[in-house]
């Protein structure tokens, strides 16, 4: 019996929503299905939006630590390495909206939020439980878990948060979304330490090269030891599994490709890289209705995304400051916040879900559109490009 609130995964999401919630003063149950709460190596952007909710956390010093601000995103053609736009980060970031934008490996950030996690005394981590379903009662909702030896339990709870990702065992239960789909690109990821970026790659930027059904990006995590790089391409079928070890073939057919002079620094950059995983993706329209009088969903359990817009993460934890926000805007009413968080959160996610499709699209032009799209670049200049993104990183919880 637990009359704490239940949060199904101890993602980025679980974690932060965590402790949102202790430091609001309400109990709460993580139950993560993993034994090890290793990360894979990858490395994820965090925006303002993002950024200023963990520094409300009292997270900023720790993450500082270990992220890199970029001095700036760098826009180049993936044909012949000309630069189309550049946008200032860093100090123009924080003088713009109020916060930092950092770049950093996910294990580093799961890494801050764990210890964070760990050392309040109102909640309790529980690994190796797999949430398998839940039930609706009157007052409160019964969790149905399996723990490492596979033995079941229920736990009751006044509110179960499922932010067991993108592929939720609970979406459907509690939401009316869609299963997601598969969107025809696949994301191929590695870090490489610093030594083997070439020196005319090194600035700590954010950098994009847009190329015709494939775009690159890289930008710099572990403190500038090392570079994150992504790889996105266009693809027919979905590989089954979530980063797995990828066949090195595909990358030198893409390096191969890459034949211009131009672009000799980005190949060694690739060719150097080893240990690439790989992730199909998948995205669905945000659930109109998801959550339950007793139940809910939050970051990718609700509303997985493309990565085009580098949001999924960003999304999820402004999921958990305004989640934590109705609950305390509604105490003893349960339904009503729950209805309060789903509906400040349905228009802002499914926006970033459209524009993170274009990207998708818009990324990969070739031809006419591209050059269409390249000439847009050039027009915007660095005011048009930071102002392009107000909306976006500019949010804030209140
Ligand atoms: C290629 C790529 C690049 C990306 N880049 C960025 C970026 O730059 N910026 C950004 O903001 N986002 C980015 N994202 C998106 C981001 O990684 C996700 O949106 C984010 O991890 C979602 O967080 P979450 O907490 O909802 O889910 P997750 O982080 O996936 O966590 C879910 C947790 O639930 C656990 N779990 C699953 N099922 C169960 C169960 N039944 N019981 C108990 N536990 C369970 C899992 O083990 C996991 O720990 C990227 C994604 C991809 C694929």
């Amino acid at each position: 019996m637990s009359e704490s609130i239940v949060v199904a995964g101890a993602g980025i999401g679980g974690l932060a929503l965590a402790l949102q919630l202790a430091r609001a003063g309400a109990p709460v149950t993580v139950l993560e299905k993993r034994t090890a709460l290793v990360e894979a190596g990858a490395g994820i952007q965090l925006s303002p939006n993002a950024s200023r909710i963990l520094i409300d956390l009292g997270l900023g010093a720790a993450l500082g630590r270990r992220a890199v601000e970029p001095a700036r995103l760098s826009v180049r053609d993936l044909g012949n390495g000309r630069k189309l736009g550049a946008m200032p980060m860093a100090q123009a970031i924080r003088d713009r909206h109020g916060a930092p934008y950092w770049v950093i490996l996910r294990a580093d950030l799961h890494a801050v939020l764990l210890d964070a996690v760990r050392s309040e005394p109102g909640v309790k981590l529980l690994v190796g439980r797999q949430v398998t379903g839940y039930a609706e009662r009157d007052d409160h909702a019964e969790v149905h878990l399996a723990n490492g030896n596979g033995t079941p339990q229920t736990l009751r709870t006044p509110l179960l948060v499922a932010a067991d990702g993108v592929w939720s065992t609970l979406r459907t239960a509690i939401g009316d979304g869609d299963a997601p789909r598969f969107r025809n690109f696949e994301a191929w990821r590695c870090v490489v330490t610093r030594e083997n970026v070439p020196e005319g790659l090194r600035a700590p930027d954010v950098v994009a090269w847009l190329g015709r059904s494939a775009h690159i990006v890289h930008y710099p995590v572990a403190g500038g030891d090392a570079w994150n790089i992504v790889v996105i391409v266009r693809s027919r079928a979905a590989v089954e599994g979530w980063g797995l070890p990828m066949d090195r073939d595909k990358l030198d057919a893409l390096v191969a490709r890459l034949g211009n002079p131009a672009l000799h620094d980005l190949r060694n950059l690739l060719a150097s890289g080893e240990n690439w995983r790989l992730w199909s993706l998948f995205d669905a329209l945000p659930a109109v209705r998801w959550s339950t009088p007793h139940a809910t969903l939050l970051g990718d359990a609700a509303h997985p995304l493309l990565p085009f817009l580098a949001q999924g993460g960003a999304m999820a934890i402004e999921d958990t400051a305004i989640l934590t926000r109705a609950l305390a805007a509604h105490p003893g009413d349960t339904r009503a916040a729950l209805m309060a968080y789903e509906e400040t959160r349905y228009q802002r996610v499914r926006r970033v879900m459209e524009e993170s499709r274009s990207n998708g699209r818009s990324f990969h032009f070739s031809g006419v559109t591209a050059l269409i799209r390249n000439l847009l670049l050039r027009h915007f200049g660095m005011e048009g490009l930071s102002a392009r993104y107000d909306w976006l990183y500019g949010w804030r919880p209140d």
